[in-house]
């Protein structure tokens, strides 16, 4: 067979989290990308109203990216991280750290954010044996929540979809109420004033549970793959304070906010709360190589390293972690962060944005509009019966005109690239104004 008849062949890919049937009758091809927008197959310009899925932050096809890869697989193909290292694994977790508020000083490198929260969950388990704590082995998330699909993740998790027909997950879970709460914070504009005494529920679990119990609780400072879930004013705060009290460590799952998403280079910065551990991925490398990395705290790390010195402290590691030219994607990515000023200007552009999208309330099918830093969403009334339906016909629509957005269950999630302008954001609102006088 010749290389088009296998790939005008779509039935070997079983497609992840896709209606595999619908796609493979109406295939949605992309076949380059530049910038803000994607080429379709039928030689469309698609604008990029995702940045991917949430990751493309410094925009596609960026020359110093293309190029740093290409040079790091001529040079170093791969380096094994267990007992053996290469220059640019301990450059780029120095920069990293840099980047991040102290303690946060330590990096440890994974793969996908699905990895990196098992990491995170397996470092606090392993952080509280350390210390001579070993009672303490629930894990705690939040409902709602989304941590990628390991088993770690999806225990912690709490979309039921992701997990009901995965058998019995990890053993000692349980979760604290989500944030969503329609008929006070509808058609909020950023952050709610209403809801920061959801936090106490955690008091609630730990009173079931006991605090001796518990290691640790995972929330993402912004619930995004859910439908955005914007936390309300004082409440991470508030979390903070409740995980200091018990000796419980706090996780940011910042897969999604990190590298600038809120304005900041770090949801840390943007909220001013420091956490135990901070997952992240995606915008690490732009979404040009897959990537993950893991902050812990100074406290956690050095309470690893009192054991002889040459005993593994811990006994966890990915054989792609800090692979090379993941580094060089990494690194490559973090300079044109630095030269654009991206990992702040959605500070500058956050208003727009934030009046575009609310400039929608009032078309048919929407029942919520909220907004974060370059994140948004729209949620609509479901059609009795038969939910997530309108929404993947905005989907659908929307990708007719031109336009990538997102959906998950009734609700448009939009997160594109950070280097957009303002005639992208009047692309994208009047193109969802007209999708959504289209849909029944
Ligand atoms: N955690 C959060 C908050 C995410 O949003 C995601 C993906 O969207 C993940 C973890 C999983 O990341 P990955 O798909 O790279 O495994």
């Amino acid at each position: 067979m010749t290389s088009a008849q296998y790939s005008n062949n779509l039935d070997a890919f079983w497609m992840p989290f896709t209606a595999n049937r619908q796609f493979k009758q109406n295939p949605r091809m992309l076949v380059a990308a530049k910038d803000m927008h994607y080429t379709s197959a039928d030689g469309r310009q698609i604008l990029d109203g995702t940045a991917g899925l949430w990751c493309v932050n410094a925009g596609h096809g960026r020359p110093k990216i293309i190029e740093a890869v290409s040079k790091q697989v001529a040079e170093l193909d791969y380096a094994p991280a267990f007992q053996m290292g290469h220059p640019k694994a301990f450059e780029l977790a120095a920069r990293l750290a840099a980047m991040m508020p102290s303690p946060l000083d330590h990096v440890f490198f994974t793969n996908s954010g699905s990895e990196s929260v098992d990491t995170a969950l397996k470092i606090a388990l392993a952080y509280h044996r350390a210390k001579g704590n070993g009672t303490k082995y629930r894990l705690l998330g939040r409902e709602r929540g989304y941590h990628g699909v390991g088993f770690g993740g999806i225990s912690v998790g709490g979309i039921s979809g992701n997990r009901k027909t995965f058998g019995t997950m990890l053993t000692g879970v349980d979760h604290i109420r989500h944030t969503h709460d329609l008929s006070h914070n509808a058609f909020t504009r950023g952050q709610p004033e209403y809801g920061v005494e959801f936090a106490d529920d955690l008091e609630k679990v730990i009173a079931l549970h006991d605090a001796s119990n518990i290691a640790a609780l995972i929330v993402e400072p912004v619930a995004c793959s859910t439908g955005v879930l914007v936390p309300p004013k004082g409440y991470l705060k508030r979390l903070r304070e409740i995980c200091d009290k018990h000796d419980i460590l706090l996780i940011f799952d910042e897969v999604i906010t990190g590298f600038g998403r809120l304005g900041t280079p770090f949801a840390v910065d943007y909220f001013d709360v420091i956490p135990d551990l901070v997952t992240t991925a995606k915008g690490l490398t732009s979404g040009v190589v897959p990537m993950g990395a893991v902050f812990a705290s100074s406290k956690i790390y050095e309470a690893f390293m009192n054991a002889p010195e040459n005993t593994i402290e811990l006994f966890h590691g990915y054989t792609y972690s800090a692979h090379p030219v993941a580094c060089a994607a990494a690194l490559a990515t973090l300079d044109v962060y630095e030269e654009e000023g991206l990992l702040t200007r959605v500070s500058e552009i956050a208003q727009y944005w934030e009046d575009g999208l609310h400039s929608l309330k009032g078309l048919p099918h929407v029942i919520d509009i909220r907004n974060l830093g370059l994140i948004g969403a729209i949620e609509l009334e479901p059609i009795p019966g038969a939910p997530t339906k309108r929404a993947f016909q905005a989907f659908l629509k929307a990708y007719e005109s031109n336009l990538m957005v997102r959906t998950t269950g009734d609700i448009i999630a939009l997160s594109p690239p950070l280097i957009i302008e303002k005639s992208h954001i009047d692309q994208i609102f009047d193109t969802l104004s007209g999708v959504l006088k289209q849909i029944d």
